[in-house]
């Protein structure tokens, strides 16, 4: 028997190619990997049932596959994932990553950016999910991201002082196959010897890098906690700002926000990782009295309440701001069937229409990725990533259930009306 290489899948609500509304009752064309057409169902050919695999999703709601911008493969989500990195051998990390790629696919994440991760872990496991031996999104990785001396991510991070090192490191980082570069603009709250309230790097080196990075066709992702970092990365126009936050320099104040800063960060373009998801998840879990992370010993006692970083959000988003579903994988609370959270956040806490919040976690990351012309949409000649779920999402966000009902991967059944395959 030969393969079928040709699907039709039918649902009876299919989101339409601006991920704003139903189709009613079509149903996709797929061609190996590729959405060849997308039409009514009554308008199908008679004999398409001997061409076509046929996939029936019934009374369901499909959607573009779900596209993650914010994991760290070889992390627990638990609130000992620090401790737990330290103790575990390469061989079991890389036993956790496959499992972390496993978990995301099945909930529906076709496509997950990296963020950070050791160079022996994140480039092997794409090449095994990219050759089909295991289950897993897409990966678009950066392996190890640049961090200083005892900066934040030290432990899988590659140390470098200055544009000119920062600059030969990302050659060999492309090289490797990174299709962008992540740089720890300020310290981090995970890694205890960094300090969220300082800069880790210039304005002028973070211009240098930016320039490196357009000039070599890729771009930069920042983590930045402080005020001088986050405005710095603003400034210099990094692509995507992760967190942006406003710590102060001194341990008595929390945040400076700076309100001219918002409107700045909308007129050049650069999209906003805010990981309110994971805040929305470490709430509820704190809410059920889990036991939670330990505070970073550098911004303890005076930690910005969460209406706070919830309101500076609200006010960027005023300002036609892009902020992206990022949920920031691997870390506390944040566990790799959660990327659905994202789109909760943004409804819940910041008030998005519920559409917005939808493409916010598919073809909103897409942009952010630089993949927004074959991926994050349902449309023609576009990658056949589908994601299903049984109850309408855009009357209750949280129909974006962590378990969806189905999950098609570049053409490929992975899950179909909860079966996995
Ligand atoms: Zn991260």
């Amino acid at each position: 028997m030969t393969m079928i290489s040709k699907k039709i899948i039918k649902s009876k609500n299919i989101s339409n190619a601006s991920t704003d509304g139903w189709l009613k009752d079509h149903c996709i064309l797929i061609k190996d990997n590729l959405i060849t057409n997308i039409m009514p169902e009554s308008d199908l050919p008679n004999d398409y049932s001997q061409s076509h695999e046929i996939i029936d999703l019934g009374d369901s709601f499909a959607l573009p596959g779900l596209i993650e911008s914010h994991a760290h493969f070889q992390f627990s989500a638990t609130p000992d994932a620090y401790k737990i990195y330290f103790e575990e051998s390469d061989l079991q990390k890389m036993e956790r990553a496959k499992n972390n790629a496993k978990t995301a696919l099945h909930s529906g994440v076709t496509t997950i950016r990296d963020l950070g991760a050791p160079n022996e872990l994140i480039f092997p496991l794409k090449s095994l999910i990219d050759n089909e031996e295991i289950d897993g999104p897409e990966i678009f990785p950066t392996g190890t991201p640049l961090t200083i001396k005892d900066g934040h991510c030290w432990f899988f991070g590659t140390i470098a002082n200055n544009s000119k090192e920062i600059c030969s490191i990302i050659e060999k980082q492309l090289k490797l196959g990174a299709t962008h570069i992540k740089i720890m603009a300020s310290g981090g709250y995970f890694t205890p010897s960094s300090n969220p309230r300082i800069s880790q790097y210039s304005f002028e080196t973070l211009r240098d890098v930016v320039n490196f990075c357009n000039n070599n066709d890729t771009y930069l992702c920042a983590h930045t906690l402080s005020n001088e970092s986050t405005k710095s990365c603003i400034d210099a126009g990094v692509h995507n700002i992760i967190h942006g936050r406003w710590f102060d320099k001194s341990l008595d104040k929390s945040y400076k926000f700076e309100e001219n800063y918002s409107k700045k960060i909308s007129e050049k373009g650069i999209f906003v990782d805010s990981t309110i998801s994971k805040h929305l998840l470490e709430y509820e879990s704190k809410l059920k009295g889990e036991k939670q992370r330990k505070p970073n010993p550098n911004v303890i006692k005076s930690e910005p309440t969460l209406e706070e970083i919830i309101n500076i959000f609200r006010r960027l988003d005023q300002d036609n701001v892009d902020i992206i579903g990022a949920l920031d994988m691997g870390m506390s609370q944040a566990f790799f069937d959660k990327c659905v959270a994202s789109a909760w956040a943004h409804v819940e806490w910041l008030g998005f229409d519920h559409w917005k919040a939808i493409r916010s976690i598919t073809s909103l990351n897409a942009k952010a990725l630089k993949i927004d012309n074959y991926k994050g949409s349902l449309k023609k000649d576009y990658v056949a990533d589908i994601v299903s779920f049984s109850n309408d999402p855009t009357l209750n966000i949280r129909n974006l259930k962590t378990n969806p009902s189905s999950v098609i991967k570049a053409g490929k059944a992975i899950k179909i009306n909860g079966q996995i395959i």
